[in-house]
Parts: C-alpha cells; structure tokens; sequence
C-alpha cells in the first residue's frame, strides 16, 4: 500500500499532525498505525473488585489506542514554555506558543469551549511562594477534564476518520528506509510513504529506541524524575487550586540543592494506577464533572535526577525503582506523612483510622525502603515548604503513594523541523524527547504538519 505521509501513533502529537494535515493538504494520502484500540474500545479491566490491580494487558488501554497516554488524562493543557518540553528550544518561543494556542483553540472548538482557562500572570499567590523560597511557574491552563477530553477526541476522530486511514491495532513493527522514502511494517502488512512522521509516546520509547539503533539516530538520554503523589483533603489546598487549578511550584532543597517541583495537580480528584512496560506506577486523574468529585486534592512531588558520564540509563534506574516498591507493595505503596516521619510503616488499620480517605487501593507500606535518601529527603523538605504556603500539607493524615516516576524518552537527534538526518522523517510528541505534555506534543504535531503541507510535492 501506497501513501504520501505515514503516522505512526494516534496520541496527541499523531492525531494533531492528522488534523493539520488533512485541513491544509486534503490531497494527500495519510495512514495512521496505532498500536491500540480505537477510542470507544479502549477499557482497563480495573473494576476495584474483580480485578483490584493492573493485570498487564497488552496492549494497555490507559497508555495506548486513540487520544494516546492523554485519552484518560485529566486534559490539562499547559500554555508555557517553562514546563512540558523543550519544543522552543527547536522552534522558538513565539511559534511554540503561538501552536498551543491553536491546539487551545482547535479542542474548544471540538467540545471544549466551555472549560476554564487558568493564568498564573499577576496572582498574589506568586509573591507569597517567593516569600517562602518557592517558585511559581508561568502558565495558562485550560482544564479540558477527563470526561471533557474525551469528548473532544470522540469529535475529532470523528472528523478525521474519513480523511485518513486509521489502522488500530496495528503496531508497526519495523520502519524501514528505502529509496523512496519510508516503509511500515506491520502483521498487517506492508505500507509505504515518502514521509513519515513517528509520534510513538512514552509507551513506545523501547520502539523508537530501535528505530533510533537501526536507523543509525543519534540519541542521548540522561534524566528521570522520581518522587510520590501526595494526597490531602482539597480544602488545604482549595485556596490554589481554585485561582490557578494547576501550580507547577518549584523548591531548591537546602541540604542537596536538587529541585522538587509538585507536578500534575487534580483538585478533588483521584489517585490511579499507571502501567509503563509491565512497572506499575502511580498517577492521578480529575473531573469537570460535579457529581465525580472527590474530597481530595492529589499532585505529584518530584525530584528530577541528571546523571552525568558514564551512566547512560536513567530510564533503567527509574524502572528499577518503581519495580521495588513493585516488589514489596505487589503494586503502588500507601504511607501516611506521619508514619514516613516516625521511620515506620503504614498498616491497613492505620490508614483506616486516617482522616483522609485513599482514593487508589494501594498497599501500606513504607516508602523509605523504596527511595534513595537525597529523595526522600527532598520530598520531605519541600512538603514543608509547601505546609507554609498551603497549613495543612504535613499533616500526619497526609498520604504518600509511591513511586511516581516520570520517564523522559531518550532525545533524538533533530533538526529545526523536528526532522531527522533522513529527509521526510520527523520525530514528534514525547517519543521524541522533546515534549512530555499534551500541548506540546499536539503543538509539535501542527508544526511538522504545517512544514510537510508546504513543501510535498515542491521539493527539488
Ligand atoms: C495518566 C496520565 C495523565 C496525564 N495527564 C496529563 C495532563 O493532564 N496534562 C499533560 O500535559 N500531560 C498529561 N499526561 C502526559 C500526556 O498524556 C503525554 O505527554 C501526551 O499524551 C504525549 O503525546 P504523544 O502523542 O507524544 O504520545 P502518546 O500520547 O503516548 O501516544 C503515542 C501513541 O503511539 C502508539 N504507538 C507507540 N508505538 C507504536 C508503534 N510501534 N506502532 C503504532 N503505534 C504505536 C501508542 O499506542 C500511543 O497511543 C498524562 C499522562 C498519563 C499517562
């Protein structure tokens, strides 16, 4: 089969680069190969009580299939170039905020329009995180909400699926370079193209790893970000969340100097479970939706850790990691803030008698003989911080789940049309290491779009 542009992963960054596409050049040929279900198929078997814990279904359904690792995310879309990729550093900061705006305006226009747009600009908030050695990003949010995201999806592929070819379940396997362009392997056959865009997300690193190998790309890969998610009742946090919804508040530890930034904020939301490659981890999600409201507030504390030569493998260390408290907790652990304190573990009578309620069934536990000590410490410094900002953070009750890692893909080598050393093939989306948010990844997406539209067919 013949095409004139081949995607590869239907998330954010591929669905965007479709939209694009087929808006400005409805007279190219487009595939798009997705490994998972199409929207309406993709369910987690987790019901809390047939099947209480992650199963490893493959391929999963939170992280692959239509809308991406973004389906069942809380949809919040950063408007920043502070945090959520580096897709300035290639493009620069007036064009990559300018695509998140059109991404703002492209999801309002397919459901989202009566969602709420927050801004950190000017808030008094800001001087009181100064005061108290924190820092608060700049950002517009616009919370999309999981239930609004989805909608949003729904509408788009279905504009979209008659303007290209969508192949679910359909991993390609291999990408091959020929003299014409590109070919995609999958059980499905083979399909070819003179442009190809791969935007295969965090859930397919290992896959772009080995077109990277193949291929000859040069890559680099040297972060991860570890820490817990943290989970109060929203009413200590209500006065944020409330005015901003989204905080990303960054705190230098005093004793390592490390950065922890709290990542990732639900408002009255819930704490899940997140499967990357077989490793359970722990995320949270939110609701536009009153009546799926929680009582709680959750976010994430995280340490970001660079390692410098000869360690290559900071995914690997992350894993690692994450498959101890795997190991000791069957899954997530849970541990009050007072019990970490006290250098003991959590039970279940002890979380029982905790006047905040979990919203994940994780096992009690002790998250000190999971993490490193420089985390740990660091987590449990900047909980302190944040108890000056918001009273009530370090509370005994405070619960800990963890670990929450945040995977950075390797970065591959591009240029400034996210293009590699090959004419016609771009890397987009977190796969690319460039981005690790939904409006990045979509952002990225318009770009590489917008570049294949003006020049197919002019090239020399
Ligand atoms: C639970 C959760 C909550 C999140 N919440 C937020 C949030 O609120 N705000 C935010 O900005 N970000 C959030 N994120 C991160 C956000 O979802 C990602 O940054 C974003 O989805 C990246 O988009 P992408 O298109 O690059 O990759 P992905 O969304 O990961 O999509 C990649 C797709 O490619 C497919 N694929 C992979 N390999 C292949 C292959 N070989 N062949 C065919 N298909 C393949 C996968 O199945 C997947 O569907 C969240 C992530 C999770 C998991």
């Amino acid at each position: 089969m013949k095409y004139d542009v081949i995607i590869v992963g239907a998330g954010p960054g591929g669905i965007y680069s479709a939209y694009e596409l087929t808006s400005r050049r409805p007279d190219l040929k487009i595939a798009v190969f997705e490994a998972g279900h199409e929207l309406t198929r993709r369910k987690c078997p987790i019901d809390g009580k047939k099947i209480k814990s992650c199963i490893n279904c493959k391929p999963c359904s939170i992280m692959n299939g239509f809308g991406g690792a973004g389906a069942f995310s809380d949809g919040k879309y950063n408007i920043t170039n502070d945090f959520g990729g580096t897709l300035h550093e290639y493009i620069g900061k007036d064009t990559a905020l300018e695509l998140m705006h059109y991404v703002d305006s492209i999801n309002c226009r397919y459901g989202g329009g009566r969602t709420k747009m927050y801004s950190t600009a000017g808030t008094a908030f800001k001087k009181k995180c100064v005061q108290n050695k924190l820092t608060l990003l700049d950002a517009s949010v616009r919370h999309l909400g999981t239930d609004i995201n989805y909608v949003v999806l729904e509408n788009l592929y279905g504009l979209l699926k008659d303007k290209a070819d969508f192949y679910f379940d359909t991993p390609v396997s291999t990408l091959k370079k020929t003299d014409e362009g590109y070919t995609a392997v999958t059980d499905k056959g083979e399909f070819e193209a003179p442009e190809c865009i791969i935007s295969a997300g965090r859930s397919g690193s290992k896959w772009m790893e080995k077109v990277c190998r193949e291929l000859n790309i040069p890559t680099k890969s040297n972060r991860v970000d570890l820490g817990v998610r943290v989970e109060l009742p929203a009413v200590i946090f209500d006065d944020i969340t409330n005015e901003l919804y989204e905080s990303k508040i960054v705190y230098r530890t005093k004793k390592f100097e490390d950065n922890v930034r709290t990542f990732c904020m639900n408002p009255h939301g819930i704490v899940v479970n997140e499967n990357t490659n077989g490793i359970v981890t722990v995320n949270g999600h939110s609701f536009e939706d009153e009546h799926r409201k929680t009582e709680n507030t959750n976010f994430a504390l995280l340490v970001s850790k660079h390692f410098s030569e000869p360690f290559k493998d900071s995914n690997g260390y992350g894993e690692n990691i994450a498959r101890l408290s795997n190991m000791l907790g069957g899954g997530v652990i849970v541990q009050r803030f007072g019990d970490l304190e006290r250098g003991r573990r959590s039970t279940v009578s002890r979380i029982e008698d905790s006047t905040v309620r979990p919203t994940l069934a994780a096992t009690p536990g002790d998250l000190s003989l999971v993490l490193p000590k420089r985390i740990l410490d660091g987590i449990i410094e900047m909980i302190y911080a944040l108890d000056r900002i918001a009273p009530g953070v370090a509370n005994d009750d405070t619960l800990l789940y963890g670990v929450e890692v945040k995977f950075y893909n390797m970065e591959v080598q591009l240029d400034e049309n996210l293009e590699t050393m090959y004419k016609g093939l771009y890397v987009i989306g977190d796969g690319s290491g460039v981005t690790h948010s939904l409006s990045h990844a979509s952002a990225s997406g318009v770009y590489v779009a917008r570049h294949i539209a003006e020049t197919y067919g002019h090239q020399e």
